[in-house]
Parts: structure tokens; C-alpha cells; sequence
């Protein structure tokens, strides 16, 4: 079973290292100086990069990386990705290179116009595990830069049908500030009231709040629940107006959250 470590980076970016022995590969190496320190510190190798999006922050360390070491770059097939050497889309299932564990790849469109997820279903990870930069955050989601809300709104909705015990390692640490908003939307829900007092213990600790579970978002998260009827009528009456869709209640959401 890997070890999924959380490496730092820039005020609140998190690069994934997965390590199997000797080897480790990362996701979304935004910087080079984390992942390098590292490696040196831990004296283990770099077999591959895994890039969710092409934004500077999850990309930027690319180049600098394959100069110590060519290693394979798979990223997603829509986007441009720098050293990338294997462009993968919907369906794909890749194998990680050096570390022989397998990833199935989803299309998440929203945050960027060709974001994946990659998935780790088979038993060697020791249960499911996704990694979804910068699309599902704990207790939040990401702006819509590129996409559409209704194309955001299904790419949150195919991650929420994931297993509940699916951990989930995305791009960044906002899970507080996340928080804040999902208390301003359900202020009744006690799942939110006590998941706020755990995870800020946590950072109170110097502690990543991540990874979350699929559980835990369903419970918490006000980005997955806009079925619920609940947050349709705060949406609504934040937004004024009434909300047709699903989707309708995710736009207004959004919205609220970009001036909250
Ligand atoms: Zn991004």
C-alpha cells in the first residue's frame, strides 16, 4: 500500500507524493523546491508526474523537475502540459509508472475546460483514493474559469457517486474558509458545526485537513448538495428568484461563494 504525503507548497497548495519504497510519483507539482527537498530527504527517486489541469500553480514545477530526471508526465489530453508524454482522457486507465499501481481517469470539466480526476480503485491502494485538483476541495469547489456551472455541477455530481470511504487529495488547503461558507448555507446542519471544530483543531495542529472522504463531502459540502431541499431554499433566497435545476441551485451557490 502507498504512502500519500502532502507536499507544501507556495501559501496553501498541496503536491501529492506517492511512494511505493524507494520510488515516489507526484501529482501536481506546482514547484519544484518541495518535491526535491523531499526526495533528498526521504533518498528515494522520482518515476512520475501526474498533472490534473494546466494552471501555473499545479504545473509550474514540471520543467524543472525532468532536469534532474526524465520521467513519463501524464496529464490531461485538452489541455497543454508541459513535458507531458502521455495526454489521457475519459476511461483511460493508466499505471503509474515505477510504482505498478493503476489510475482510472475521469473528465471533470468546470474548473478548467479539460481537467481529470484520477481514481485508484484496485486493492493495492488500500482503499479508493482521488485526486481531483482543483475541482472538489474539502467542504468547497473550485471557480468556474473555464466551464460552465452546469458542466461543474456534473463533474461534482459523477465525484459524489464515488464509494463513500474514497479519500479524497485535492489541490489546496481552504477547507476552513470553505467551511465558513457551508455554515452561512446550512446553519442547522450539526454535521458541518462538528467538522468545523475537527478540522480547525487540525490546522490549530499544523495538520493538512486532508484527505476528506466521499462521506464527508456528502455530508458537509454545500457544492453536492443542492438536491437537498434545505440548501435549494437558502439558494433561493439568497438568489431571489426561484431555481429550476440541480444545477440552477449549484449556479447560485457559486455565485454566493465568489463574494462571500
Ligand atoms: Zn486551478
Amino acid at each position: 500500500m502507498p504512502a500519500i504525503i502532502p507536499l507544501a507548497a507556495f501559501s496553501d497548495n498541496y503536491i501529492w507524493a506517492i511512494r511505493e519504497g524507494v520510488r515516489a510519483a507526484v501529482v501536481d507539482p506546482g514547484d519544484a523546491a518541495p518535491v526535491r527537498a523531499f526526495l533528498d530527504r526521504e533518498r528515494i527517486a522520482l518515476s512520475a508526474i501526474l498533472v490534473t489541469h494546466h494552471h501555473g500553480d499545479h504545473t509550474g514545477g514540471i520543467v524543472d523537475l525532468l532536469r534532474d530526471r526524465a520521467v513519463p508526465v501524464i496529464g490531461p489530453a485538452r489541455e497543454a502540459i508541459p513535458g507531458r508524454t502521455l495526454a489521457v482522457g475519459d476511461g483511460a486507465r493508466v499505471e503509474v509508472p515505477g510504482l505498478g499501481l493503476m489510475l482510472d481517469v475521469l473528465d471533470i470539466p468546470g474548473h478548467t475546460a479539460g481537467h481529470v480526476a484520477f481514481v485508484g480503485r484496485d486493492a493495492a491502494w488500500g482503499g479508493p483514493v482521488l485526486f481531483c485538483g482543483d475541482t472538489l476541495f474539502a467542504a468547497g469547489c473550485g471557480r468556474l474559469f473555464e466551464g460552465t456551472a452546469d458542466e461543474m455541477w456534473r463533474s461534482l455530481s459523477a465525484l459524489a457517486a464515488l464509494p463513500d470511504d474514497t479519500r479524497v487529495y485535492c489541490g489546496h488547503e481552504y477547507t476552513l474558509a470553505n467551511l465558513r461558507f457551508a455554515a452561512a448555507v446550512e446553519p442547522s446542519n450539526p454535521a458541518v458545526a462538528e467538522r468545523a471544530a475537527r478540522e480547525r483543531a487540525k490546522r490549530d495542529h499544523g495538520l493538512p485537513t486532508l484527505p476528506s472522504t466521499i462521506a464527508e463531502e456528502r455530508r458537509t459540502n454545500p457544492f453536492l448538495r443542492a438536491r437537498e431541499a434545505r440548501v435549494r431554499a437558502v439558494a433561493e433566497a439568497h438568489a431571489g428568484r426561484r431555481l429550476a435545476r440541480d444545477a440552477d441551485v449549484f449556479a447560485a451557490l457559486r455565485d454566493w461563494k465568489n463574494a462571500f
